[in-house]
């Protein structure tokens, strides 16, 4: 009788941990899934207003050409402004229809890829809209991957945009080129605001951004670093985050020689 009581007793206590660890699991799930659609939440929040704010001052300043006789040099000046407005739509639906591609019929073309006049293409594009970015690209001219050029491009703009955003004034970014047995390396270092240990691990999760929607100041939607991530899994790379000295980010792929 002893021994049978204690049985049970013993199958009582596994029971007993069993659903523990049960709630557990349903409650970190559930967590999860809050998190999950706090993310959408915050995607769609910030889609909207990234969609509408551009768009708002296009079409003022399409209605103030339409009223107005205006000066060559304002003429030249809201054309400016609105084509800027149309490049950051660009930019943003480039992204979204990517983010959608990557997740449905995203095939990588491996091919040889001269590093340096894409990276320096790049630069050329990006300081002309922005005369204050300092950008230095460290390699030798002729460096040469093994990679996707279109994926590869996509992923050097998510970055380096996202090095002058997430900036201070006088944004300074180096890129650089190294290798070893098994990787090309190309890293990406900013002297920005930097990312705390613990969001190093959730940035390249689809929709997160650092923050929330009221205390934010820069634009985004949180798919960029999330593109960045897939298209450098699909070359069977990795991407690493350290912190820069004395400030900043330095986000450095590995890509598979
Ligand atoms: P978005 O820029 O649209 O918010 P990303 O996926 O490109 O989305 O980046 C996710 C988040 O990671 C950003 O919201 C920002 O908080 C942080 N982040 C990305 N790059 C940097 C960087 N170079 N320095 C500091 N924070 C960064």
């Amino acid at each position: 009788y002893n021994r049978q009581e204690k049985m049970i007793l013993g199958e009582a206590g596994v029971l007993a941990i069993t659903l523990l660890i049960g709630i557990w699991l349903i409650n970190k799930g559930y967590q999860k899934q809050n998190e999950a659609a706090n993310q959408s939440r915050n995607f769609l929040l910030s889609i909207t207003h990234e969609l509408k704010s551009p768009l708002a001052s296009i079409k003022l300043i399409l209605q103030t050409f339409s009223k107005r006789k205006l000066e060559s040099n304002q003429i030249q000046q809201f054309s400016e402004n609105a084509l800027s407005e149309t490049e950051r739509l660009e930019g943003l639906v480039n992204n979204l229809l990517l983010a959608a591609r990557m997740e449905t019929a995203y095939d990588i073309k491996i091919e040889e890829l001269d590093l340096f006049p894409l990276l320096d293409g790049i630069r050329e594009s990006i300081i002309t809209k922005n005369s204050s970015v300092d950008i230095n690209i460290i390699m030798d001219e002729n460096t040469v991957i093994s990679a996707d050029k279109f994926g590869m491009t996509s992923v050097f703009i998510n970055l380096i945009e996202n090095a002058i955003k997430y900036s201070e004034d006088g944004p300074v970014i180096s890129i650089e080129y190294k290798k070893d047995n098994y990787y090309d390396i190309i890293s990406i270092a900013d002297n920005g605001i930097g990312i705390s240990q613990k969001e190093k691990k959730q940035v390249l999760n689809k929709f997160y951004r650092i923050g929330n929607e009221d205390t934010r100041k820069t634009k985004g939607t949180g798919l960029g670093l999330y593109i960045v991530k897939e298209i450098i899994d699909k070359h069977n790379g990795r991407i690493q985050i350290e912190n820069n000295k004395p400030k900043g980010s330095i986000f450095s792929i590995f890509i598979p020689i």
